[in-house]
């Protein structure tokens, strides 16, 4: 279907209601909670999540589906042509697709159209085309042993995502383990839980046999918390916080001592040296990104760290570009600046504000939440100045749109200062220097750094973090590689 210039009403968008498992919706039985509209605080609907019954009635079908269905056994390109028709699907319900997702979550329709649905379909043909690219090995042995290393999928795995990207974050871990040949039993977010059982039910109908794929909204402590402990899952995929991710490691450990990999949260440094190529251009970058999904946003570059000579020239840049975001719904074309997702992340992101102050931060724009008349939460587009190292604003994770700002003297000032005490998952060095830009990027401990730009992410590149930011890389064949188990077998020639 070909994309759409306006808006859509979300009254008239029905979501998908219960729980996907064996291919078909089953209604849920554990705790109710509401699914609200953040553009609004308009409540969607009441839903059940999955108890834990559920989640075994879930797991068992997807080991049974592993086992029976045959699809580990497949050629792995008759695997990918299933997953192929599935990313076509994908596409060819775009519209659908892109409206289930802005409708309960902070994602633009003029985001979801053109990036979200799009990219989640491009991440499973990324997947597809990988699985047999993924070679085993031949060992040096002698003469009369073969010697081999190969791959196997675990089994079932218990995928777990987020609400603020729900569909890409969800496909992410979907499309990957399915194509090396595991089933997935998947907790997304129950705030946004729609898109990605429209995208299960599409699963089904490209030819993922029933039960390999199932899709369990539910609350993290109830239907999270039972499926990373089920003794039928072999391997836990996790994205989302810290201090949940520690907590799913810990279950992991203490129910089978399952491998686990863990994407988690970020407060990445923005670097920018006084020869860096444009400050207009750097401006436009960090000001871009602050904004983007109004800062809940993994890797968002949340900490300028500027060589004194030029911060307050780079901050006034900045600032002026932070008064034209426009908030609105996610369903209108015009909004520009997402609601936040919830009325308690609207009151941490102030409670943090409000800590920062007390111990002497400035703010320099912004600071408080935008008032739209129309429900919903927005917060204005922040910066806070004169923050010591171990300000709340500087160490805690907002997920908010708020940058902070802090300044150095030298290169190894800038680098001791872009290094954060407990995340290292993305960063950037803005310079025209390109010894100075290596220099840093090494220096940095962060998953991904880039240089003189932001958040351009790519399929083939691992991305995951350092730190308390997690370990384990998403993209890439290492994404496809972490879903399968090794195996070295050793054969005797008579
Ligand atoms: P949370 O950690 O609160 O939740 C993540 C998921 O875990 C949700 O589905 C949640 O369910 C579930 N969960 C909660 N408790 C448990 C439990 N005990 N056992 C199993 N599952 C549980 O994160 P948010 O959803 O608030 O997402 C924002 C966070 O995700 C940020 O910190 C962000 O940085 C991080 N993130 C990291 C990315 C990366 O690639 N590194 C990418 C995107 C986000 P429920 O919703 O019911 O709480």
């Amino acid at each position: 279907m070909s994309t759409q210039p306006t808006g859509f009403s979300p009254d008239q968008v029905t979501p998908p209601a219960g729980n996907f498992i064996g291919g078909q919706y089953v209604p849920g039985d554990g705790t109710e909670y509401d699914v609200i509209r953040p553009s609004d605080g308009h409540v969607i609907r009441s839903d059940r999540g999955a108890s834990a019954n559920l989640v075994d009635r879930a797991v068992t079908a997807a080991a049974k589906a592993y086992k029976t269905s045959g699809w580990a056994e497949m050629p792995p390109r008759a695997r990918a042509k299933v997953l192929f028709r599935w990313a076509d699907l994908i596409d060819q319900n775009l519209e659908e697709m892109a409206r289930l997702e802005s409708l309960a979550s902070c994602r633009l329709i003029n985001e979801t159209r053109h990036f979200d649905i799009g990219f989640a379909a491009e991440t499973i043909r990324f997947f597809a085309e990988a699985i047999d690219k993924l070679d085993g090995k031949v060992l040096a042995s002698e003469a009369k042993v073969i010697s081999m290393h190969v791959n196997e999928p675990y089994g079932v795995v218990a995928a777990i995502s987020p609400w603020n990207v729900p569909l890409v974050l969800a496909v992410l871990k979907v499309g990957p383990a399915l194509a090396a040949g595991n089933a997935v039993v998947l907790k997304p977010s129950e705030l946004t839980p729609y898109s990605i059982l429209r995208a299960a039910e599409l699963a089904h109908q490209a030819g993922v046999p029933a039960g390999l794929l199932a899709v369990l909204p539910g609350l993290g402590p109830e239907t999270g918390s039972a499926l990373v402990k089920h003794p039928l899952v072999n391997y836990v995929s996790f994205t989302g916080s810290t201090a949940t991710g520690r907590q799913v490691m810990i279950d992991a450990a203490n129910s089978g001592l399952k491998p686990v990999c863990l994407e988690l949260g970020g407060k990445s440094p923005q670097l920018v040296f006084r020869d860096a190529p444009s400050l207009d251009r750097v401006a436009d970058i960090i000001a871009g990104n602050i904004c983007f999904n109004a800062g809940q946003v993994c890797f968002a570059g949340t900490r300028l760290v500027v060589d004194e000579k030029i911060g307050d020239e780079l901050t006034e840049k900045i600032a002026q570009r932070l008064k034209s975001p426009r908030p609105g719904p996610t369903w209108d074309t015009q909004t520009t600046l997402a609601p936040i997702i919830s009325e308690k992340q609207g009151t941490r992101i102030e409670g943090i504000l409000k800590d920062a102050r007390r111990t002497g931060a400035e703010i320099v724009i912004g600071g408080g939440r935008e008032q739209t008349g129309n429900g919903g939460v927005f917060f204005q587009p922040t910066i806070v100045r004169n923050t010591k190292p171990d300000n709340a604003a500087i160490i805690n994770e907002v997920f908010g749109p708020v940058l902070t700002v802090q300044s150095f003297h030298d290169i190894d000032e800038g680098v001791a200062l872009a290094d954060h005490p407990i995340y290292g998952l993305a960063g950037a060095v803005h310079t025209s220097d390109i010894n100075k830009a290596l220099l840093a990027a090494k220096s940095i401990p962060a998953g991904t750094v880039w240089v003189n730009t932001y958040a351009e992410l790519s399929l083939n590149a691992p991305f995951g973090g350092y730190k308390q930011s997690g370990f384990g890389r998403d993209y890439g064949m290492s994404g496809l590689a972490k879903y399968m188990n090794t195996k070295t077998i050793n054969i005797r020639l008579n």
